[in-house]
C-alpha cells in the first residue's frame, strides 16, 4: 500500500496589508520532502499520521515536497497565486513521478487565502484527484479555524478536524486520518459524509472550548463518536479574519457507509449550535488596554500573580497599545513578549547588537493603523538570541532582542508575530518568566495551554484597543469584500436556520 503525504498550511489574515510571499515559505528546513517532511511535526498532524501508518505492515508513506508553515506564522496576509501554483505544481509533478499511490494524505489548515483561488484546500484536493484517479482515497486533516464547506469532500473522501482550542488533539486527528485512510483503501471503511453550515460567525477570542457552550458542542461531538461505531464529527468554529464566502461555522460527519446517519448527526450538531448561538457569541469578557493594566495593578496589590495580559486582537504582532499603557501607567515587573518589528531587528542586526548595550529606539507600530504608533523604549539590551521559533510559526533561526526598562520590565522584540503559548518557552531566549509578576502576550486562546490549563497564572485578563481594528471582536468594522456579514448571526436581522 503506497500513501503520499503532503503538507500545505496557512491561516491567512486577509485584512493585513502585507501579502504572504514565496520567500516566506522558504527557509532552512522548508520546503521539506521524504523523511524530513514526515518527521517535521512529530507532535502534530503529520506525526500522528506517520506513527499510525507505520504501525501497519506493508504500508509505505512517501513525503512529497511541501513548504512548511511560513516564517511569518499566522501574522501575514493573502498568498499570491504564483506562490500557491509554484508549490502545488511541484506537488502534482512529484505525485506523477513517484506514483502510483493508493492513498494521499493532505495536512492542510482550511483558512488559507490565495488571491484568485476560491477554495485553495479543495482546489489542491481536486488537482490531486486528477493525478491519483477515482479509485484512490484522499484524506485531509484540518484546523478548527478552517472555513470549510462540502467542497473539499467532493474531491477527497475523508476529513478530520481538531476539536479543542487550544488545539490539543492535532496528533490524534493525524492518527485517525491514517487509520481510516488505510481501512478505506482495504475496503473496510466506505466513507459516507455530510456537511452543514449554520450561519454563525464569531471572532476567535470567543471560541475557547474551555467554556460553555463551546465545550458543550465539543462534548456533543465526542458523545456521537462514542455511541456510534465508526463515526467522526468535525466541528469547525470558522475564521472570520479570512474574507471568504465560506467563512463561518461548519460541521462535517464521517460514517462507514451510512449517509442517513451522517445527515442525522450533522443536522443535530448544526441545530444545537444554532440553538446556543446567543451564548456562543456573548459571555467572554474583554477589557480595554487601560482597564486591563489597571486590573493587573490591582492583581499585583492582591498578590494574585502571575497575571496574564493577553492582547487577543493583534494580528500583525506589531501592536503597541499594551506597551503604551504599561509605560503610561508605570506598570512594574512586566514581561512583554513580544512586539514584532522587522525593521528594528534588521537595524539591530546591522549594528551587531550585544547584551549590555544601551537601547533607545522607537519600537513596533507603523505596519497599519491596528498596530498603532511606535513607542520609544529606553533601557539596556538583556538578551540576544535565535528566538522561540518552535513556539511561533515556522522560521528556523531568527534574531530576537530583549530590553530591560522601567521598574523591572522587559520587552522582547521579534521580527514576526509571536503567539506565546507557554511561559516555559521564554527560557529558550534566556528569560525566566517566573521572575515577573505580569506577562503581556499576543494570543487569543492558545496561551491558555501553558498559562491557564497548566495552573500557572493566577489571573487572566483579555484586552483589546478601544478602536474597532482588524483583530478586535467588532467584526462589523472589517472591510469584507467577499463575505456578507448580514448573512450571519448576530450581524443580520433576519438570519434563519435551518
Ligand atoms: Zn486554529
Amino acid at each position: 500500500m503506497r500513501i503520499a503525504a503532503i503538507y500545505f498550511m496557512h491561516e491567512t489574515v486577509t485584512f493585513l496589508p502585507f501579502d504572504t510571499q514565496l520567500s516566506d515559505f522558504i527557509y532552512e528546513g522548508s520546503p521539506a520532502r521524504g523523511e524530513a517532511l514526515l518527521g517535521s511535526d512529530p507532535d502534530g498532524y503529520m506525526g500522528g499520521f506517520v506513527k499510525v501508518a507505520r504501525e501497519h505492515a506493508n504500508v509505505e508513506v512517501v513525503g512529497i515536497e511541501s513548504p512548511l508553515f511560513p516564517k511569518t506564522g499566522t501574522g501575514s496576509g493573502w498568498i499570491d497565486k504564483t506562490t500557491y501554483d509554484h508549490f502545488v505544481n511541484k506537488m502534482i509533478s512529484e505525485l506523477k513521478t513517484l506514483g502510483p499511490f493508493d492513498g494521499v494524505y493532505l495536512a492542510v489548515h482550511g483558512a488559507m487565502g490565495v488571491r484568485g483561488v476560491a477554495k485553495p484546500e479543495a482546489e489542491l484536493a481536486r488537482r490531486v484527484r486528477q493525478v491519483v484517479g477515482p479509485k484512490a482515497f484522499i484524506v485531509g486533516t484540518f484546523d478548527p479555524h478552517g472555513n470549510e464547506d462540502a467542497d473539499f469532500l467532493r474531491y477527497a473522501n475523508l476529513a478530520f478536524c481538531t476539536k479543542y482550542y487550544p488545539h490539543y488533539d492535532t496528533h490524534l486527528q493525524g492518527e485517525r486520518a491514517a487509520r481510516t485512510l488505510i481501512r478505506a483503501i482495504r475496503g473496510d471503511y466506505k466513507p459516507a459524509t455530510a456537511t452543514r453550515k449554520p450561519p454563525i460567525l464569531t471572532p476567535s477570542v470567543l471560541q475557547w472550548t474551555g467554556r460553555s457552550p463551546w465545550m458543550d458542542l465539543v462534548q456533543r461531538a465526542l458523545v456521537w463518536e462514542a455511541r456510534e461505531t465508526d463515526v467522526y464529527v468535525n466541528f469547525y468554529y470558522g475564521f472570520a479574519f479570512m474574507d471568504s464566502n465560506e467563512a463561518g461555522m461548519a460541521f462535517q460527519v464521517m460514517t462507514n457507509g451510512d449517509p442517513e446517519l451522517a445527515n442525522h448527526i450533522a443536522d443535530d450538531m448544526a441545530n444545537t449550535a444554532w440553538r446556543l448561538r446567543e451564548q456562543l457569541y456573548y459571555g467572554t469578557k474583554v477589557y480595554s488596554m487601560k482597564e486591563g493594566v489597571q486590573l493587573a495593578k490591582e492583581s499585583i496589590a492582591k498578590k494574585q500573580t502571575p497575571v496574564v495580559l493577553a492582547d487577543h486582537s493583534d494580528r500583525s504582532g506589531a501592536a503597541t497599545w499594551l506597551l503604551r499603557q504599561v509605560i503610561d501607567q508605570k506598570l512594574s515587573n512586566t514581561l512583554i513578549g513580544t512586539v514584532a518589528d522587522k525593521d528594528a531587528i534588521e537595524a539591530l542586526r546591522k549594528k551587531g547588537v550585544r547584551p549590555g548595550d544601551k537601547f533607545d529606539m522607537m519600537v513596533g507600530g507603523r505596519v497599519d493603523e491596528s498596530a498603532g504608533e511606535p513607542v520609544r523604549v529606553v533601557g539596556t539590551v538583556n538578551t540576544v538570541s535565535g528566538g522561540m521559533s518552535r513556539f511561533g510559526g515556522g522560521g528556523g533561526a531568527q534574531l530576537w532582542v530583549s530590553v530591560k526598562f522601567g521598574d523591572g520590565n522587559e520587552l522582547v522584540i521579534s521580527p514576526y508575530l509571536h503567539q506565546n503559548t507557554d511561559p516555559a518557552a521564554f527560557s529558550e531566549i534566556g528569560i525566566n518568566a517566573a521572575d515577573f509578576k505580569v506577562i503581556a502576550i499576543k494570543s487569543r486562546v492558545h496561551f491558555r495551554r501553558g498559562y491557564y490549563d497548566s495552573g500557572w497564572a493566577k489571573n487572566i485578563l483579555l484586552v483589546e484597543p478601544d478602536q474597532p481594528f482588524v483583530g478586535t471582536v467588532r467584526l462589523e468594522a472589517l472591510d469584507y469584500k467577499h463575505l456578507k456579514l448580514e448573512n450571519f448571526y448576530p450581524f443580520g436581522k433576519n438570519v434563519k436556520y435551518p
